[in-house]
């Protein structure tokens, strides 16, 4: 692994990518993996690298939706699992949810790989698409293959990056989905019952220690934190924060650059 100095205005990305590339050799990350993390730090890279309050309200009504949730399923892919495997093991220990593996590229080699490394991190359930496969209805993609005692059968489905073709056709079977996308314009986060806009190394974490401090809430007290929150306000509301960061280094209030 090439050493970054910590020095480096870039630290943390170059860190981040540091990580996808190990993965890769490893047969956990595709090619198509990396390019779809490179449209995500742009993204980065122009909100600042930071969790704004939009992604901080999103994470509110993500956590208190999963524990109003009978059923919640944590769905991982490649990217996700050399991210925030850890997390996610971490998540799925705390909400009492399996993590299934679900991938777009699939090979069963792949999909063998990436259960391994997370049981390697104490998760608890670990369901691959091929434990009681079932097929999404209407998805052409591998993406369709899941498990019915996982996301088949799921109220709600965490889905840290994913593809808005699966989004849609989720929401269509009647689940509540949960994505974190650094894209609010995609379908992914149009689609989605909650869209957290940020990076999925920063919204595990905070994730984690929401559900946490609002696991004492009543049921009643968890819906009108569900209640209050509008995908389609708050994604908005990200936007804005892209065209404010431009328009503040367009108009000299802010030194270009990083
Ligand atoms: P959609 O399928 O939802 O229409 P898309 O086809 O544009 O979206 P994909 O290729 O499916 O996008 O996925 C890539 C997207 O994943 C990126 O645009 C980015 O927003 C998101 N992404 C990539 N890496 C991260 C990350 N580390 N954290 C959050 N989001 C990320
Ligand atoms: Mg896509």
């Amino acid at each position: 692994m090439v050493n970054v100095p910590k020095s480096h205005p870039r630290y943390v990305s170059l860190t981040i990518r540091e990580r996808l590339v190990e993965a890769f050799k490893k047969g956990i990350v595709v090619p198509e993996g990396l390019m779809a993390h490179g449209r995500g730090e742009a993204l980065d890279y122009i909100i600042g690298e930071a969790t704004h309050e939009p992604a901080r309200k999103a994470v509110r009504a993500a956590a208190a939706l999963m524990l109003l949730s009978k059923r919640p399923v944590i769905s991982v892919n490649g990217n996700t699992a050399a991210l925030v495997g850890r997390e996610l093991a971490e998540l799925g220990r705390e909400l009492n949810a399996p993590l299934e593996v679900n991938l777009f590229y699939w090979s069963r080699e792949r999909v063998e790989k990436i259960g391994e490394l997370l049981r390697s991190y104490g998760a608890g359930e670990v369901l691959l698409p091929t434990d009681d496969a079932e097929e999404i209805p209407g998805l052409e993609s591998s993406r369709r293959l899941v498990s019915r005692r996982g996301i088949y059968t799921a109220d709600v489905v965490f889905v840290p990056l994913e593809d808005g073709d699966r989004t849609e056709k989720l929401v269509r079977m009647g689940k509540k989905v949960i994505a974190v996308d650094l894209n609010p314009l995609s379908r992914t986060s149009r689609a989605a019952t909650v869209t957290i806009v940020d990076n999925v190394v920063r919204a595990l974490p905070e994730l984690i220690r929401v559900v946490r401090e609002l696991r004492p809430l009543s049921p009643q007290e968890l819906r009108e934190t569900l209640d209050r929150f509008d995908n389609e306000r708050n994604l908005r509301e990200s936007i804005a924060i892209i065209a404010q960061r431009l328009e503040l280094l367009a108009a000299y209030e802010e030194p270009l650059g990083d």
